[in-house]
């Protein structure tokens, strides 16, 4: 779901899936505001667009955990089709990404993220969920089941990614953890950038009822993957072992 923690209003309790966030879900294009026009001319969000289209293209090309992740979802019984099931728009601000799962869809916010680097990231966590949507007929409106996909997500991708920076001299073992509360808290802003009816303790309390189970599921990756090593590109190489090709 969504990438970022962001301050969206709480709006309709039923219904809610961030579609507030991404204005071109109801079918309408977002129009651009005063200032972008004057400042970039409208023809901007035609260039964004086919800009986030080509990074989304070339993650496919050449990122290991992104071609990883296309090939546990082939193997899985739900290959991605790039023009369906990716979709680059225009979202509000705060947002960087999300998966919708009534459209089995993910979402690049083009006017935010122009960082290839970054729609890799996005592109692995959303691929994540759509992954659990697949092979474990997740129900995304029961607050267990999205908890456990975004930790499974913040584990798998993000707080991997930056594991390396609170490295230094730190013991194993405070390694361990940091990296545990790392996930702890990056999977609390994405459940409560999804569901902004659930209040912060009743996120809290469904994602440590599932934290242990979810956090040591690190299908279909394998390991934990740590920036700037070989890890990476040795879960794309032992993709086989797990029966993805
Ligand atoms: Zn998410």
């Amino acid at each position: 779901m969504s990438d970022k923690p962001s301050e969206a209003a709480p709006v309709d309790k039923e219904d809610n899936w961030g579609y507030d966030l991404y204005p071109e879900r109801r079918g309408e294009a977002a129009r651009a505001k005063w200032w972008q026009i004057a400042l970039f001319g409208a023809g901007q969000t035609n260039v964004e667009k086919t800009t986030c289209e080509r990074n989304v293209y070339n993650c496919f090309e050449n990122s290991p955990l992104v071609k990883l992740m296309y090939s546990a979802l082939k193997a899985s019984g739900c290959e991605i089709d790039l023009r369906r099931h990716i979709a680059c728009e225009v979202c509000d601000v705060s947002v960087s990404g999300g998966y919708d799962p009534k459209l089995n869809q993910i979402v690049v916010c083009q006017n935010v993220v122009r960082n290839k680097g970054i729609i890799q990231g996005i592109l692995t966590h959303e691929m994540i969920h759509m992954f659990d949507a697949c092979r474990h007929q997740l129900d995304f409106k029961n607050i267990h089941h999205l908890a456990c996909t975004e930790i499974r997500a913040a584990n798998l991708t993000h707080c991997s990614f930056m594991s390396a920076m609170f490295q230094g001299d730190a013991s194993p073992f405070r390694i361990r953890k940091q990296h545990a509360e790392c996930v702890r808290v990056k999977a609390l802003g994405s459940v409560m950038a999804v569901r902004p009816d659930v209040t912060k303790e009743e996120a809290l309390a469904a994602i440590d009822k599932v934290f242990t189970k979810c956090y040591n599921d690190l299908e279909p990756i394998g390991r934990r993957i740590r920036r700037n090593s070989a890890d990476m590109i040795r879960a794309y190489e032992e993709k086989g072992n797990y029966g993805y090709e």
